[in-house]
């Protein structure tokens, strides 16, 4: 080897450690909150608990960033969505200023990745572009105007036009969540069948659900307030060059406490980040008979203690 070969090795090796940096360095993640359609969702509360979930993975460096109230003073809120890979939402209101949602509208469509938890997909009713990002979403006065309901029958999405409100649910019971498309990389690997811990199962909603897959369904028990439909519970979606992951799932604490609800949402975000999956399953999955929460997570509801 010559000399200035020789030379040229600390900064060869310099260059091949910078770019194992830049390979490991965290998915930057925006978690939005600030309203909720009531009381019932704790949104101050699960903020933390999705900020911990994330960035428990070594994969994701996540940043909170709270809306106004949505008849607050929204002329100084100008997130830069842009910083972020992928925004999980945690967030329900009604509407926003034209120029908020155009900005958003802008960051899906060239790429920017979506997660919306659980009663974030009540958000925006009357958002076209919103509702095509979802697919489906329920009250906040949607009807048959907002698109049809949604169901699997058969191992097909069907598509349900009679008219009347959107969005119902039961009591708060476990219940057992079926992979539909088992193969895809946010599902590969989970048992096709587990037990979700006690949570609202999602029903009636409505929505264009266009560009969208089915990944898992629960069916909707009438002995408890159900339709008797396996409603989609998991899904994925594109708008424009962007990938949106929908859960239904995480009513409260309790709820996101479940491995299954953990699982999904890291490789869901994952997902919606980069278009893959690099996680592995986590040791004590829930199985088709058994839930399996994590007590760290459950300690995280202040009202815990309380309950014990
Ligand atoms: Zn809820």
């Amino acid at each position: 080897m010559s000399k200035s070969a020789l030379a040229l090795l600390p900064c060869a090796i310099l260059l091949a450690l910078g770019d194992s940096t830049t390979a490991a360095a965290p998915i930057p993640v925006m978690v939005l909150d600030g309203q909720s359609g009531g009381p019932y969702h704790d949104w101050q509360h699960v903020t933390p608990v999705l900020k911990k979930e994330l960035e428990e993975t070594g994969l994701f460096r996540v940043d909170v960033v709270t809306a106004p109230p949505s008849d607050g003073d929204f002329s100084q809120f100008h997130p830069d969505f842009n910083k972020y890979r992928v925004i999980v939402l945690n967030y329900d209101a009604p509407e926003w200023p034209p120029e908020l949602k155009a900005s958003f509208e802008t960051y899906v469509k060239n790429g920017g990745g979506v997660v919306s938890v659980h009663a974030a997909d009540n958000a925006f009713p009357q958002w076209r572009a919103f509702n095509e990002m979802i697919g489906v979403g329920g009250w906040r006065g949607r009807n048959e105007k907002s698109g049809p309901m949604w169901h699997f029958q058969n191992g097909k999405l069907i598509p349900d036009p009679a008219p009347g409100p959107a969005g119902s649910h039961g009591q708060r019971l476990p219940f057992a969540v079926s992979a539909r498309d088992p193969e895809h990389s946010i599902l590969k690997g989970l048992p096709n069948v587990w037990m979700h811990a006690g949570d609202e199962l999602y029903a009636h909603l409505r929505g264009p659900g266009q560009n969208m897959t089915v990944l898992a369904t629960a069916h909707s028990d009438p002995a408890n307030q159900g339709t008797g439909r396996d409603e989609p519970i998991l899904m994925v979606l594109s708008y424009g060059k962007g990938r949106v992951f929908h859960t239904t799932l995480g009513h409260d604490i309790a709820a996101l406490s479940c491995v299954g609800f953990i699982t999904t949402f890291q490789r869901g975000t994952e997902w919606a980040a980069t278009g893959g999956v690099t996680q592995k399953i986590p040791p004590g999955f829930p199985t088709a008979e058994t839930v399996s929460f994590r007590a760290d997570i459950a300690a995280m509801d202040p009202a815990w203690k309380q309950r014990r």
